[in-house]
């Protein structure tokens, strides 16, 4: 039996255990498990498919697949594990509240409806009955029909529970890496619970991952991106579709009565501490979009660690013989790892397809 290690139990490490075909190997993850050093338990849960991409690239396509897969994903899940992820498809309006934003929306528009026609702007009266209490002079918006939403925190504890059924894959908790060494075909990584022997390794551990890697005295940097985020109780019920705002801050209905408002983005800061500030801009942005929503409680709010790269193309792919990565997907993690779990555990067992089609993103 082959040993493969992942090292990391985000979205990414779970998609790919959850897809790898185990009659040969035994797979144990890793994760240190501390509370905010990670995106996925973080994350707003948008499908932004649309949302996100302003041209066709290898990886809106990517998105546009993944997206498509979701519903099956929640689908299976619930049936392995009788927990729901909170699938909604109620679309999602993209809005610029400020008049130098409007060429950004109008640009994005202008691509989406070249491959939707399903995408419309908003109309004057639409815009007056949406957002009554923005400038019309100074807005704009459109609506994606098909950028939908799950429920991240939900789908990341699903995904452990679908794994840990599998008889052939195991889940280490509170287990930290510090060190990874070459041994003859394979690697041995250290860890505070002792060494591990693993045949093939998968670092999927966020922006931490270019960290693990120079272990080896490989350089593939990876960076963080920090949001800050909050849960709030309202009575409003005017909002089915998510709002997202071009300046960054959204608005995701969440069952039963709440909204997540987020989200902050502090390149290149690691801290794991919300920042008074950054919560009273998602207050303020989010009240100017729907001011009802000042009416309401805060039931939590944190952060979370976003993992980017240099150019903000995720890094997918083998780096060296029986050595994969999978890390950088920045805002849209949770929308991609159903497709890259698939990709990634085809291409870890030599499939010539999955490797053609992550050509693009290869370490
Ligand atoms: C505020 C916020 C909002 C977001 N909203 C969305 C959204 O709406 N839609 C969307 O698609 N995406 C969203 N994202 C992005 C998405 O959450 C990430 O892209 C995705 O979760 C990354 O998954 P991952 O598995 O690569 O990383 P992570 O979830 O960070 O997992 C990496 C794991 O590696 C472990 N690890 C790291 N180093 C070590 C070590 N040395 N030893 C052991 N374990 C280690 C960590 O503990 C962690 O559990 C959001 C992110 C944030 C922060």
């Amino acid at each position: 039996m082959l040993q493969t290690v992942i090292i990391g139990a985000g979205v990414m490490g779970l998609s790919i255990a959850r897809q790898l075909e185990t009659t040969h190997r035994n797979v144990q993850i890793i994760d240190r498990s501390t509370p905010r050093m990670n995106a996925s338990y973080a994350a707003g849960g948008m499908l932004g498919a649309q949302n996100e991409f302003f041209e066709d690239t290898s990886l809106y396509r990517l998105a546009m697949k993944s997206r498509e897969m979701m519903p099956e994903t929640a689908q299976a899940l619930q049936r392995e594990t009788g927990m729901d992820i909170e699938y909604q498809k109620y679309g999602l309006i993209k809005v610029a509240s400020n008049l130098k934003d409007i060429p950004t929306l109008e640009k994005q528009l202008a691509f989406l409806q070249s491959h939707d026609h399903s995408i419309k702007a908003l109309s004057s009266s639409e815009m007056t009955k949406r957002f009554p209490h923005l400038d019309l002079d100074q807005s704009a918006a459109f609506k994606i029909q098909d950028d939908g939403q799950i429920n991240a925190n939900i789908y990341t504890q699903a995904l452990i529970q679908s794994v840990l059924k599998r008889p052939s894959v195991s889940l280490m908790t509170h287990t930290e890496t510090y060190g990874i060494l070459k041994e003859n075909e394979g690697y041995t990584v250290q860890t505070s619970k002792g060494d591990i022997k693993a045949d093939e390794l998968i670092i999927a551990a966020g922006a931490w991952s270019g960290a693990l890697l120079n272990h080896l005295d490989i350089q593939l940097p990876t960076h963080p991106v920090k949001g800050d985020v909050k849960l709030i109780a309202s009575d409003y019920n005017g909002l089915k579709e998510t709002i997202f705002n071009v300046n960054g801050c959204y608005i995701v209905p969440k069952k039963p009565n709440r909204f997540l408002i987020g989200a902050t983005s502090e390149f290149d800061n690691w801290s794991t501490e919300n920042n008074d500030d950054n919560i009273k801009w998602l207050d303020r942005e989010s009240q100017r979009m729907i001011p009802e929503l000042a009416h309401s409680h805060t039931i939590k709010s944190w952060t979370g660690i976003r993992p980017i790269t240099p150019d903000e193309v995720p890094i997918m792919g083998t780096v060296r013989p029986n050595l994969y990565v999978t890390t950088g997907h920045y805002r849209n993690g949770i929308l991609l790892s159903p497709i890259v779990g698939e990709l990634m555990a085809k291409l870890i067992d030599g499939d010539t397809k999955a490797h053609a089609t992550l050509a693009p993103f290869t370490p």
